[in-house]
């Protein structure tokens, strides 16, 4: 084990030989467990710059899982996961682990933006102030350039006006954009979204979602969870379904959610539509 380490060339037959770059995060046959408990059975995805990739599948399924393994918050124990050209940590057959070291692993999240259900804003902490802590605490940026740079990703976001309310004054929707901005301020090559409108109201939903699109249109990679089928429809390149920890089908999304060949894709789009 360990001589397969470097990252596999796309191959001729991918489905996304059309593109010549290289994936930003490429997986193959990734599989992780919690005890007997296999949730990842063999995930095989490569993501390209600029690429988004949305992750449909029915809950349990392990998306949540498999994106906390791009993320390293979770350590894979078969398979492995290259983001930009870098190894993930993974565990080999022997269960021997094969770490990134603490610092590595720190300057790879530093990378990886991710937007969680849950908004998970400080709570003391102003919308501005919230958006300018990780630059400023990690990253050692200036407060004035932090500064700027968060009014700006504010601005952006549509909060241009709220950037000295405190999360309990703002929407959900509102808070949720201001976590979007947060992970931006870090400049980031990566976005991951684990449902990230699953837990706001309705009416909330579509503001987090333009702001997402916009995102998309500028070029960032994303890998998002979602079951809003409108945004997989018209933002995502590609959609791959999941169902018990297996990629069951991927492909464009007018294939996947119009014709889908999977009778578990069928059967899922029918019960969320
Ligand atoms: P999804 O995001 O598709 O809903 P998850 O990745 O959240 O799926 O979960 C997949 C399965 O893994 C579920 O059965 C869940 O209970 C289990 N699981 C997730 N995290 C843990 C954990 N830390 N310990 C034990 N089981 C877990």
């Amino acid at each position: 084990d360990g001589a397969n380490d470097a990252q596999p060339r796309p191959s001729a037959t991918a489905p996304v030989a059309a593109r010549s770059d290289e994936p930003l995060v490429r997986a193959v046959n990734v599989m992780k467990s919690f005890g007997k408990h296999e949730v990842l059975k063999g995930i095989d995805l490569d993501v390209h710059p600029g690429e988004v990739v949305v992750l449909l599948g029915p809950s349990g399924s392990g998306k949540t899982t498999f994106l906390r393994c791009i993320n390293q918050l979770e350590t894979i124990d078969g398979g492995r996961i290259w983001v930009d050209g870098d190894l993930m940590g993974y565990a080999d057959k022997g269960g021997q682990l094969h770490r990134l070291t603490d610092r590595k692993i720190a300057a790879q999240r530093r990378e990886i933006g991710m937007v969680f259900q849950r908004f998970n804003l400080f709570p003391h902490m102003t919308a501005l102030e919230n958006v300018m802590e990780a630059p400023v605490q990690v990253k050692g940026v200036g407060k004035a350039e932090a500064k700027a740079e968060a009014e700006r990703l504010l601005e952006r976001v549509g909060l241009g006006d709220k950037t000295k309310h405190y999360p309990s004054q703002l929407s959900g929707g509102q808070q949720q954009r201001v976590a979007i901005a947060r992970a931006l301020a870090m400049q980031p090559k990566l976005m991951l979204f684990d449902e990230p409108t699953s837990a706001l109201d309705p009416e909330l939903v579509g503001e987090v979602l333009a702001v997402m699109k916009e995102l998309a249109k500028d070029g960032m990679t994303m890998v998002v969870v979602t079951h809003e089928m409108s945004f997989a429809r018209d933002v995502a390149d590609r959609v791959v379904f999941m169902d018990a920890g297996v990629v069951v089908e991927t492909g464009a999304p007018r294939d996947v959610i119009n014709n889908p060949q999977h009778e578990r894709t069928r059967s899922f789009l029918s019960r969320i539509r």
